[in-house]
């Protein structure tokens, strides 16, 4: 006898969910969506629009961000496990530390600047801040703005929509 295993993709990650043993999920327009994680199903909560359609689900492209965020505090140990962590998180492709700064390269449709900052501070990273943390801010802005544009790429709010570098 088969026995039909019903699974549902994340619609974030592109991950196969087996729909029986979901803990996590959220219904948008009527429709049931199931999630890998608390990430996957924050980012989408946050921004449903950027993941559902057929078109958005069947097409999955990443939009890859590069990040040097400078470090005030933390121990040799700290820095490694947040290191560890982030490097676990979904999306993240890349987390490795140089002369006292941490460097994130990370799928901005998976996860965004936010998110990686609460795992690491999490660990008991402390980020500069002053003039970094600014930039930081600014960062965390227009990534709110970039993730709105294509969820809404018809808004007409494209002339200001800066072009997806793949790096
Ligand atoms: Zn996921």
């Amino acid at each position: 006898m088969t026995k039909v295993v019903t699974t549902s993709r994340d619609p974030v990650c592109g991950m196969d969910i087996v729909v029986a043993q979901s803990t996590l999920f959220s219904t948008h327009r009527g429709i049931v969506y199931h999630f890998c994680s608390a990430q996957c199903l924050e980012r989408f909560n946050d921004i449903p629009e950027l993941y559902t359609g057929s078109q958005r689900i069947a097409d999955i492209r990443p939009i890859r961000k590069r990040r040097k965020l400078r470090l005030a505090e933390g121990s040799e140990s700290e820095i490694r496990r947040a290191c560890q962590r982030v490097g676990d998180m979904m999306g993240v492709s890349k987390a490795a530390t140089e002369n006292g700064c941490l460097l994130v390269e990370y799928d901005l449709r998976q996860t965004i600047l936010s998110q990686i900052e609460a795992v690491a501070s999490a660990e008991g990273l402390k980020f500069n801040e002053g003039f970094h943390g600014i930039r930081r801010r600014l960062w965390k802005y227009l990534e709110a703005g970039e993730l709105e544009n294509a969820a809404h790429p018809s808004s007409g709010a494209c002339c200001n929509r800066p072009p997806v570098k793949l790096r």
